[in-house]
């Protein structure tokens, strides 16, 4: 029996080589129709025997190519076509339909690197070399549908070749819209004050510059790098000195897997993802006998390597050193740069490696943390990542434009049941990153063709977003969500709850704006995605001096022993001057944070800085010091709604142990008292939540204590724990939410 079916597939399925993938589907079972890629998803119209079809709609679901989601499928009867002879590709047309995401930016394939060191190959070390399966994508993509014209691909004219192998279905670069050759495509140039050089010559002088110690800004995909030799202390040292990173951690690229196993110790997922097509940054321990770790990653027992993920990385490495440092080409917490001028007047380095591929969107890299037995954890969730959409067609179907936090900010946009999380733009705390939050606002809408009916944002009332929306948005309703609630959210979305689903959520977390005008962060909360009441927390303590509690752990740590009441001048990290300041309430508001707790228990174990240089500072080397073996817990007793942690203090005093078993019990004490609080509530589903989450002794000692009690307990896995995700969170509580205004 002959058939016809009309087949509307939506997800990951642009930019992944899907179109020859389903021509060869069609081609193998000798059926005819053809399939177009449309703003709405990809078409298929397919006509054959019943048996054939059927046995086509499994292959495309179970063989489809590495890198693609199908989010849904949907399959209609349609009226045989008669004259129907071939099965061929349409041009691209706009169709409605179900919203798609595009692919995002993927490493440089197996096969390409093959070609690229095989000297008989036309590409032979090109280093922008791509097929239909790998190479950039959003980065440089303005609109959809995805297209080389609307790509910055679009001003390079292919040549005769690469033209014969865009339009052949049965090469290796059908429609690989970023297809170029060293005829047509990009070229290389080194700019520095003694050199220029182009193409090979340029990859050759700087794989010489970086293991001759220089600093070169370096072109990527998502933004410019800065690399050095991560072997050579002075030069890294230089480096800190010009980006103003004492001590913050830096990521490094391995030359190949094997340089990066005598670095750190690496798990069997751990490695799944150094290989993976997004090629991110890996968080995992640091071995004993690693030497560049002391001026790397400082006092910290994590260290993030990443492979060569570019052609161009892959050729820099083959020649230069097997370690570079690679960060992130920006001033401190300013957005990564992406264009040349804006390279040449901003990094002051002592020559640049640039191309003329334009990148439309920036993109720094994305961080996993993935040590020890624990699940990978997202850090920062961008290049290899976005836009990937979380399919959320259980929400109500609305379409909600939210603006996160005010810090670690991405936007998200849920439309037809889709929640994209946009990349990460970095702390809205200087112009130029409130500059790329406006822009990637912007673009997000055009780009998801999204027109929201409400915007979404931290309740905080004077949070850049929220002025910036009050005035953007001056006609649409503004929605001010709760950050820990948009936490609980953000997990609960991304596990699919549904909208009746209530949940307890354990928010651990730095700094939020509360519904009582003090900051939260150690939160027990009780809600859904529509509501939420909050159950319980870490009793307040005054942050002495605000802001500047934040960044000095000592602040924190004295305010803790005043409230504790064994605050005395013979105690070394007591301060009387700050303690005489936390009696001013508006001067030292109250915070319930754990991540202020954090702070104040480094400090009084004489590990945190005086300074901190970068988020989490303290509380990562609190976590490093840790003894992982060490059971026991300081008591975290509950009293009333909070949980006191002046018992905790004063056990932690007491004790004269040594520091690593001290810095345990506080992990443990914490997780047990939040566990205990939690157990008591009832329901059996706890998500946990909040940029804590990252820490990993924290987060297995409350799973274990939670699931012992026979509870469920939800984690962040596709989105970051911290506030990388608030977006999501709060997108999917605006959804669900009468438009009431206020606080939800
Ligand atoms: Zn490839
Ligand atoms: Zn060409
Ligand atoms: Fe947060």
């Amino acid at each position: 029996m002959i058939e016809r079916r009309q087949i509307a597939v939506s997800g990951v399925v642009q930019g992944i080589g899907f179109r020859p993938f389903v021509y060869k589907l069609a081609y193998a079972q000798a059926l005819t129709g053809h399939v177009l890629n449309g703003a709405g998803g990809v078409m298929i119209e397919i006509q054959g025997g019943s048996d054939s079809l059927d046995r086509f709609e499994d292959h495309l679901v179970s063989q489809l190519p590495p890198g693609g989601r199908i989010e849904r499928c949907q399959t209609h009867k349609m009226e045989v076509l008669p004259s129907d002879s071939d099965f061929i590709i349409k041009a691209s047309s706009e169709v409605d339909g179900a919203s798609i995401s595009l692919a995002p930016d993927r490493f440089v394939c197996p096969d390409c690197q093959r070609e690229m060191r095989d000297p008989n190959d036309r590409r032979y070390r090109y280093p922008f070399i791509n097929c239909t399966c790998c190479g950039p994508r959003y980065t440089i993509t303005s609109s959809l549908p995805y297209d080389r014209s609307t790509t910055t691909m679009a001003e390079f004219e292919m040549c005769l070749e690469c033209k014969k192998e865009y339009t052949d279905p049965t090469t290796r670069r059908y429609h690989a819209q970023p297809i170029a050759c060293p005829e047509c495509g990009p070229t290389l140039r080194l700019v520095s004050h003694q050199n220029r050089a182009d193409n090979q010559q340029a990859l050759q002088k700087t794989a010489q510059l970086l293991s001759d110690g220089k600093i070169v800004a370096i072109k990527g995909i998502g933004g410019f790098h800065l690399a050095v030799d991560a072997r050579n202390e002075a030069a890294v040292s230089r480096l800190r000195r010009l980006k103003k990173r004492p001590t913050k951690p830096l990521a490094v690229m391995a030359r190949d897997l094997d340089v990066a196993r005598q670095l750190v110790c690496l798990t069997e997922k751990a490695e799944a993802l150094l290989l993976s097509p997004a090629a991110p940054i890996v968080l995992a321990e640091i071995r004993t006998d690693c030497s560049v770790a002391t001026w790397i990653a400082p006092g910290l027992n994590l260290l993030g390597v990443m492979l060569p993920y570019t052609p161009l990385h892959h050729l820099l490495c083959d020649k230069g050193p097997l370690l570079l440092v690679m960060t992130s080409g920006n001033r401190n917490a300013e957005p990564i740069t992406i264009d040349d001028e804006d390279a040449a007047s901003h990094l002051d380095v002592d020559a640049y490696l640039v191309h003329n591929r334009k990148i439309h969107v920036a993109c720094d890299d994305s961080v996993i943390r993935c040590s020890g037995e624990g699940l990978p954890v997202f850090i920062r969730r961008s290049r290899g990542y976005v836009p990937e959409a979380i399919d959320a067609a259980f929400l109500p179907k609305k379409s909600i434009l939210a603006l996160g936090a005010l810090l670690k900010v991405t936007v998200a946009t849920l439309d037809q049941g889709q929640l994209v999380v946009g990349r990460h733009l970095g702390d809205l705390n200087n112009t130029r990153a409130e500059g790329a939050f406006r822009e990637e606002v912007n673009r997000m809408l055009v780009f998801g063709r999204v027109e929201p009916e409400a915007v979404a944002v931290d309740a905080h009332p004077d949070s850049a977003s929220g002025l910036f929306a009050e005035d953007r948005f001056s006609d649409l309703p503004l929605l001010s969500i709760q950050h820990h609630h948009a936490h609980l959210a953000a997990v609960m979305v991304e596990h699919a709850l549904g909208l009746e689903d209530q949940v307890i959520g354990i928010i651990l977390d730095g700094f939020g704006y509360g519904l009582d005008g003090a900051i939260w962060g150690g939160e027990l909360l009780l809600g859904s995605f529509s509501r939420f009441e909050r159950k319980g927390h870490l009793r307040y303590i005054p942050q002495p001096g605000g802001d500047l509690g934040a960044v000095q752990p000592r602040r924190m740590a004295t305010s803790l022993l005043a409230d504790a009441g064994i605050g005395s001048d013979d105690v070394p990290v007591f301060d009387r001057r700050i303690a005489d300041i936390c009696g001013i309430g508006s001067v030292s508001p109250l915070t319930s944070s754990a991540g202020r707790l954090f702070d104040g228990v480094a400090a009084m174990l004489g590990v945190a800085p005086k300074l901190q240089t970068y988020e989490g500072e303290a509380a990562a080397k609190l976590e490093a010091v840790a003894d992982p073996f060490c059971d026991d817990a300081y008591p975290l007793p509950v009293l009333g709604d909070t949980l006191d942690s002046r018992v905790l203090v004063r056990a932690l005093m007491a004790d004269q142990s040594a520091t690593p078993l001290r810095a345990a019990r506080f992990h443990n004490g914490l997780a047990d008292g939040f566990s205990k609080m939690a157990i008591d509530l009832g329901p059996a589903r706890v998500v946990l939540g909040g940029g804590c989450m990252v820490n990993h002794l924290l987060l297995r000692r409350l799973k274990s204590k939670l699931e012992a009690a026979g509870m469920q307990v939800l984690t962040a896995r596709r989105l970051p724990p911290g506030d990388g995700a608030i977006s999501a969170g709060q997108a999917a509580i605006a959804a669900c939410s009468p438009y009431q205004g206020g606080c939800v």
